[in-house]
């Protein structure tokens, strides 16, 4: 193995970079590892979950490196996304695939040429075309990197023939070093990664598979759309996914929520890929909030805002769940994933994964659907089971799943059990599980009727309890292996050995106590209504109001400039814009998320809607000692002057921009010369006129302005908010103009 080491100062300038292109202040755990090994020119495979922050680990080496990094992806839309995003951090990147057309794609080329650019984009198909390698051979390439590796695998799920032939790169270039990149963990995709791709002594990152942030969530499979509605409810505004087994489903579901007035669409394979691609498309941009689709979607999404991601069915395997739930929370923000679970659904799917397959396939199939259930009617930490899944050991609870959040409470449940077996035992093993608690619970139904069950001695024996409970019991049941399922008799319940030494007394069964969906999450109904109320006020604090107003400027700008809105700020950068209110420059470029292209193509808008909301920090950092405040004049987005808080009515920070008002600069010279931002200097320049000071006002605004704004006011009537002023006004001053001629008003006594 190469004892090379990337050398110290290529690794402070990664860390440069990482600053000054993302706005993040620290590579996480295995980034930096991941980079030095990159940097040192070492093969490298990188075995990490969605969100884990695989692109980073060659963008930065690619960035920091002389020449270009071909990057071959296997999905159009994903490159797209990518080489939009790099743009978006001021890092110059291109894709060629096929859906470029033959003119672009010579730019390309010479862009590439040229040197200018630092990452191509290429699918499989185009770098194994033509002409291509031969080409590459023309350019300085630093590395590839291959994203997607599991592709190569032929035992993987997403085995793409192309990617075998990837082997070649090595023959064509032996000394460039090759970055492999994956969310599939297992030891045979890994091995195929290593032999196929021809790595050199490869170094191998396995980081965790946890995602901590994403809350898991499994619920009956009960009313599931109310369950739905009830959430969606409750996260009015958050973006996500649920998915379906059948395209009908998708269908229907997406309906019954659009009645509801929720931006819903589905998307499933029987759609043409315009119909599919339209939907993807208005989900990127926010303009669709839910998404109703079958697993064919979100392979090559990297909306990183998805906050939510729901299974209405259940899943076939863990594999693929957890690769579905990864879609939410990529940014690393608080995510849910619920997932609904009904023992119909184990059945239909059972169905499914055995039929006309070989009989070993049907095995492994169902063995992989059981750990689905298990993991679906876990007693304990569900992450722990997931992680132990893919040989890991969280090693504690998790605290961020229902079971963590409500540990279940056992009681004595042999009674329970055995008036379930011994309604089953009397209807001679014949009814399935629905059946048997309409028997329990003395339902007069046509099927209880038709077979005269209304006259067993055990018909309504468990009344008292809802049907949930029952549910919820007769599952367990099942789990402990009293009962079985006939699949073959129409799921009838047969009662086991188990089963029967419990009928006979001879067993105590222990059950857990079932906790219904607003218990389980909130309490009691009383405490739902203050829940609810809860979050209506959080709603309404200014901090959330900030965040919806930082939210609607990001869609604004995105619908703008057509890319998804996460790419020009992710949701914890919003967030927390929102939470520290950066009204500097500093301030600004030390939120996470915020580089300096970012900075310099949004942070004067983003500023400026921060200092609008009018509700400043109160901490000022040191840098802001001076921040402004709002100036004093009576309307919705100016608060009460803060001046009265202060001990003294001067601020240093205002007298010195003050003084060079007075030398005659205007305010983009002064924000120029003391590094603030515009709106700091206007709004220093407010609240001094507010103080009595005089300002070259004619600078601002003519005596004709002054009167035109008089007059509309007047005209509105009493003290109109500044927003209504400003569109009265069709949007002719601004509102630093409208806010000023306010206190020529005051001070003029009106
Ligand atoms: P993956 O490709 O592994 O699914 P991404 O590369 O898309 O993950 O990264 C997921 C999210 O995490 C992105 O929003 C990315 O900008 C962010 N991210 C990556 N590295 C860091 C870091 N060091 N600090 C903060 N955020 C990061
Ligand atoms: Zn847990």
């Amino acid at each position: 193995m190469s004892a090379a080491t990337a050398s110290a100062p290529a690794l402070t300038a990664a860390r440069q970079a990482l600053k000054r292109y993302y706005g993040y202040d620290n590579f996480r755990p295995m980034q930096g590892d991941i980079i030095e090994s990159i940097l040192s020119g070492q093969d490298t495979v990188v075995l990490m979950p969605t969100g884990g922050g695989k692109s980073v680990c060659f963008q930065i080496p690619a960035v920091v490196s002389e020449g270009v990094c071909v990057v071959v992806s296997p999905l159009i839309a994903l490159m797209k996304d990518q080489v939009e995003a790099l743009k978006a951090n001021g890092i110059v990147a291109a894709y060629i695939n096929s859906s470029v057309s033959q003119s672009e794609s010579t730019d390309i080329t010479r862009a590439a040429l040229s040197g200018h650019l630092k990452l191509l984009y290429v699918s499989p198909e185009k770098l194994l075309g033509e002409g291509f390698l031969q080409f590459l051979k023309r350019l300085n390439v630093s590395m590839f990197a291959i994203d997607e590796a599991h592709c190569i695998s032929s035992w993987g799920h997403d085995f793409r023939p192309e990617y075998t032939q990837l082997g070649a790169l090595r023959q064509h270039f032996p000394s460039t070093p090759i970055i492999a990149l994956t969310a599939t963990a297992d030891r045979l995709t890994q091995r195929d990664i290593k032999t196929q791709l021809n790595l050199h002594e490869p170094r191998v990152f396995l980081s965790s598979f946890d995602r901590p942030n994403i809350n898991l969530v499994v619920r009956p499979g009960q009313d599931r759309l109310g369950q739905i509605l009830d959430f969606i409810g409750r996260h009015p505004n958050d973006a996500g996914i649920i998915y379906c087994l059948s395209r009908k489903t998708c269908e229907t579901v997406a309906q019954k929520l659009q009645q509801k007035g929720i931006k819903a669409g589905h998307y499933h394979a029987g759609m043409t890929p315009n119909q599919r691609g339209a939907v993807q498309e208005a989900f990127l941009q926010d303009d669709l909030q839910v998404i109703v689709a079958t697993i064919a979607f979100g392979m090559g999404i990297d909306k990183s805002n998805v906050r939510w991601v729901m299974h209405y069915n259940l899943p076939k395997n863990i594999e693929g769940y957890y690769q579905e739930i990864g879609r939410a929370g990529r940014d690393g923000g608080p995510a849910t994933a619920l997932l609904f679970y009904s023992f119909a659904d184990v059945m239909s799917m059972r169905d499914m994964v055995t039929k006309d397959v070989p009989p070993r396939q049907a095995q492994l199939n169902q063995a992989k659907l059981e750990r689905m259930q298990q993991f679906a009617e876990a007693a304990s930490c569900r992450r722990r089971i997931l992680l132990h899944y893919f040989s890991e050991d969280l090693g504690h609870d998790c605290n961020n799943c229902d079971i963590c959040r409500n540990p279940p409470i056992t009681f004595d449940g042999t009674l329970l059990a055995q008036k379930a077996l011994s309604a089953s035992v009397r209807t001679q093993q014949r009814v399935a599980i629905n059946l048997l608690i309409d028997i329990l619970r003395g339902m007069r139904n046509q099927a209880v009727l038709q077979h005269g069950y209304d006259q067993l001695k055990t018909y309504g024996a468990g009344h008292d309890l809802p049907y949930l409970d029952w549910y919820s019991y007769v599952h367990q049941m099942l789990n402990d292996g009293l009962f079985y399922i006939a699949y073959e008799e129409g799921y009838a319940l047969k009662i086991t050995e188990r089963g029967q030494q419990v009928l006979k007394g001879q067993l105590p069964v222990s059950l857990k106590k079932f906790q219904p969906a607003e218990k389980a999450e909130k309490g009691t109904r009383a405490s739902k209504k203050a829940a609810a109320e809860a979050a209506a006020a959080s709603a309404g604090s200014p901090e959330a109001r900030l965040f919806e107003r930082l939210r609607q400027l990001r869609k604004q700008i995105a619908d703008e400039q057509g890319v998804p809105p996460y790419v020009v700020f992710t949701d914890t950068t919003l967030q927390e814009m929102a939470r520290e209110q950066p009204t500097s420059r500093v301030a600004m470029l030390s939120v996470s998320g915020v580089g300096m292209k970012k900075f310099e193509t949004y942070g004067e808008v983003f500023i400026e809607a921060i200092l609008q909301h009018g509700t400043p920090r109160a901490v000022p950092t040191e840098y802001e000692a001076d921040e402004p405040n709002v100036p004093p004049f009576n309307d919705d987005f100016a608060p009460a002057p803060r001046a009265a808080t202060k001990a003294a009515d001067r601020d240093p920070s205002e007298d010195v921009t003050f003084q060079l008002h007075r030398q005659g600069l205007t305010p983009e010279q002064i924000a120029e010369q003391r590094n603030l931002v515009v709106g700091t200097v206007r709004s220093h320049l407010e609240k001094a006129y507010a103080k009595g000071l005089d300002l070259r006002l004619q600078d601002f605004l003519s005596d004709y302005d002054l009167a035109e704004i008089a007059t509309a006011r007047k005209q509105l009537g009493g003290t109109p908010a500044l927003r209504d002023l400003f569109d009265h006004l069709r949007e002719k001053y601004d509102y630093f103009q409208l806010r000023l001629a306010g206190v020529y008003e005051q001070r003029r006594g009106r």
